[in-house]
Parts: structure tokens; C-alpha cells; sequence
């Protein structure tokens, strides 16, 4: 994960709910991916050190266990860069200017200049990322797939080249998560502004629920509402399931005003955040102990890259 800021309800429910539970079941790897972000970011880098810890508590908060798995930060392992190098060498131009993602950014983000030569190079640096471990699985949303395929191309032409079946092809974990629109309907993500963040005070979280886009057809207290057309009736679906007919049913026979509604809604997520919120204040209090995680991470990290680094070596000269 890219420590570009702070982690939302969206980060929580695509992502750290499935990783948490992934870890009964697997030796699971989760790096502060660092030298991605700079390749979006490197005009703005100072603060990169800062979201890396701010990011590590809140996956500790959320219940991501140092002892069952390793955390690291993706610049304290050289081994990705050196693996990046080899990679780049036999990856072909064409296949990174056809990739969809590659096209989506150039064309959306504009508040920073992202033709460079490292950006164009990402997807090599994420097969780096993914083959330096010989993962068997990746955790990704559907829209990462195309990803993951470039990653199985590279490591493929990777042994067909040397002739030695260094790695193996990794397999998606695709899971099902909740869509949660921010809160004004679009795709929530910080640079909309429209984030509800798991590091947020009750009263943000109050104060950001009121603001969130209601049914545009329900006008006054008495107008009858339309649920399923309300981002916060899909908020209860997901953060107050028990609770959702029965705010169905208040919308739908306006028995209940968007105000009150909203508030009962703000409750129900801080119920939800409290337990998360209590582990962070204790985890700020000693970001010493995170950085002793990160480097004991990413001693075990180096010794799984180091063994593949040599085989990687060894193919090529
Ligand atoms: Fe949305 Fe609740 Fe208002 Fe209905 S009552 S429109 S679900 S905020």
C-alpha cells in the first residue's frame, strides 16, 4: 500500500478486512510501498517517512499482527530496485505503454507531471515487488488484474530467457468488498476531499456524516424517500446491517428526516471506529515501536529476497 496520506473507510473495507483475515491462513508480506508513492510524489516527499508510520498504525489499529506477519518498508529492502533493474532489462516497452492504468492516470491526474520515465516503468517495479517473495497470491480488486498479469508475463519471459524456472505465477486473491462512495457520491479518496478517516475524532465524524449527499428527490421532512438512491442508507448496509429495514423503512415513508437519520448513522460508524481508534492512541505514543517492527520486518523481508536475488544472479550470469 502507497503511504500517500491518511487511510479511509474505504482503505478499511477494500483492503484491511481482508488482509486481517488473510493472515490465518497465510505467511502474509504487507510493505509501505514508499518508492511507488515517490514515483507519483516526488515533488512532495518529505512527508512520505511520516504517512509510512501514520499508515503502520492504522493497519495495527485494524488489526494487522507484526507477529504473524511481516511489515516492512519497501526502501529498507535494496533487492526490490536490484530485481527492478534485471526485470526492466527483458520487460518490452509496449507491453507498459498499453497498460490501462498507465493511459487512466496520464489522462486524470493532471496537478502533477507524471511523464516520467519512472512512472511509465511502475508495473515492472509492482512484478519486482511480487516475485522477489515468489508469492503464491496477491490480495487485489478486479481492477488490478491486468496487473498482475504483466507481473506473470515478466517472470515467465523472466525463465524462458535464462531457461531456469525461477519463479512461479502468482494467483489473485479477488475479494468481495462494499462499494462506499465518499461523501459526496463520488469514489472517496483524498485528493476529493470526501474521505472518512479511521484516524478521525468522533466529532469529524459527526460533523462529515451531516454533510453527506442525501436522496436528491426528498426535499422536505414529509416527502417520501428513496433508499437505494441515498449513499447513506448504503452506509447503514454496510456499518449498521441490523439497522438497515428499519431505515428503510423510515426514508421510504418519511417517518424519519435526513438530519436524524444521519445521526444515527454517525453513531453507528463510531461504534465501529472506536475499538480502532483506541489502539491508535496508544500506538502514537510509541512510534519508536514502529520503526523497531518496520526494521524487524524488513530483516525477515531481505532474508526471502536475498535467497531470490542469488537465484536470480545465478540464471543470468
Ligand atoms: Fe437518505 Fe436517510 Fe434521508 Fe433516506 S432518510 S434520504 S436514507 S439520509
Amino acid at each position: 500500500m502507497r503511504p500517500t496520506g491518511k487511510l479511509h473507510l474505504g482503505h478499511l473495507l477494500g483492503a484491511l478486512k481482508n488482509w486481517v483475515a488473510l493472515q490465518d491462513n497465510y505467511q502474509c508480506i504487507f510493505s509501505i510501498a514508499d518508492w511507488h508513492a515517490l514515483m507519483g510524489e516526488y515533488e512532495n516527499s518529505k512527508e512520505l517517512r511520516s504517512y509510512g508510520i501514520d499508515m503502520v498504525i492504522d493497519w495495527i489499529s485494524c488489526g494487522i499482527d507484526p507477529d504473524k506477519s511481516i511489515l516492512y518498508r519497501q526502501s529498507d529492502v535494496p533487492e526490490h530496485l536490484e530485481l527492478q533493474m534485471f526485470l526492466s532489462c527483458l520487460t518490452p516497452l509496449g507491453w507498459l505503454e498499453r497498460n490501462p492504468t498507465y493511459k487512466e492516470q496520464l489522462r486524470e491526474i493532471t496537478t502533477r507531471d507524471l511523464q516520467t520515465y519512472a512512472f511509465l516503468g511502475y508495473p515492472v517495479l509492482q512484478a519486482a515487488d511480487i516475485l522477489l517473495y515468489k508469492a503464491d497470491a496477491v490480495p487485489i480488486g478486479e481492477d488490478q488484474l491486468p496487473h498482475l498479469e504483466l507481473c506473470r508475463e515478466i517472470g515467465r519471459r523472466f525463465n524462458s530467457i535464462y531457461k531456469k524456472e525461477v519463479f512461479n505465477d502468482c494467483r489473485a486473491i479477488l475479494t468481495e468488498t462494499p462499494r462506499l462512495l465518499g461523501l459526496d457520491n463520488r469514489k472517496m479518496s483524498k485528493s476529493y476531499g470526501n474521505t472518512i478517516n479511521l484516524s478521525d475524532t468522533e466529532k469529524e465524524v459527526d460533523t462529515k456524516v451531516v454533510s453527506m449527499i442525501t436522496d436528491p428527490k426528498r426535499l422536505r421532512k414529509t416527502d417520501p424517500g428513496h433508499p437505494e438512491e441515498c449513499n447513506v442508507y448504503s452506509y447503514y448496509q454496510v456499518f449498521a446491517p441490523q439497522e438497515a429495514p428499519a431505515a428503510h423503512e423510515w426514508c421510504s415513508q418519511a417517518l424519519k428526516g435526513c438530519v436524524d437519520c444521519k445521526k444515527n448513522l454517525s453513531v453507528h460508524i463510531n461504534k465501529h471506529l472506536a475499538p480502532i481508534r483506541g489502539k491508535r492512541v496508544q500506538l502514537e505514543k510509541d512510534k519508536d515501536r514502529i520503526e523497531d517492527i518496520l526494521k524487524e520486518g524488513a530483516k525477515k523481508a531481505r532474508v526471502i529476497a536475498q535467497q531470490t536475488m542469488a537465484e536470480v544472479r545465478e540464471a543470468v550470469y
